[in-house]
């Protein structure tokens, strides 16, 4: 088991990784401008409206860039390098940068299909990573 850091949580976000960790990817939406939002907010990022509800993402997207790292930033991911850090356009049309896994780094493209799914980490953790679609 890795000592990998894990993300601060508050109310804001709690939603989010409750659902990563049954291994499921919620977004919020807006009620108001029917937008899509991502990172965790109180506020719609389009319209500032609170009518914000979570729901199930598609957990499809494509990789929209990416950079494979060569240098660790923490001990704890050494055993990783080289690994691909990835920025991924949702299908719901958010971003959201993560690691993409079970990639080889020379077959790494932008617009490559990917899909949702998670690792495990420190104390059973788990976050949300993406993998090429299969
Ligand atoms: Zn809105």
């Amino acid at each position: 088991m890795s000592t990998k850091p894990l993300p601060e949580i508050d109310d804001t976000s709690r939603p989010f990784w409750d659902a990563v960790q049954n291994e499921q990817l919620h977004l919020q939406h807006c009620g108001a401008c029917d937008s899509w939002i991502f990172y965790p907010s109180r506020w719609c990022t389009a319209c500032y409206s609170q009518d914000l509800t979570w729901r199930a993402a598609s957990g499809t997207g494509a990789v929209w860039s990416f950079s494979v790292i060569h240098q660790a930033p923490y001990a704890a991911f050494e055993v990783d390098v080289p690994y691909i850090l990835a920025t991924i356009r949702l299908s719901e049309g958010v971003q959201m940068m993560t690691n993409l896994i079970n990639c080889d780094i020379d077959q790494v493209t932008v617009g490559m299909a990917v899909q949702f799914t998670t690792e495990t980490r420190t104390d059973g953790f788990k976050v949300p990573q993406f993998e090429p679609t299969s």
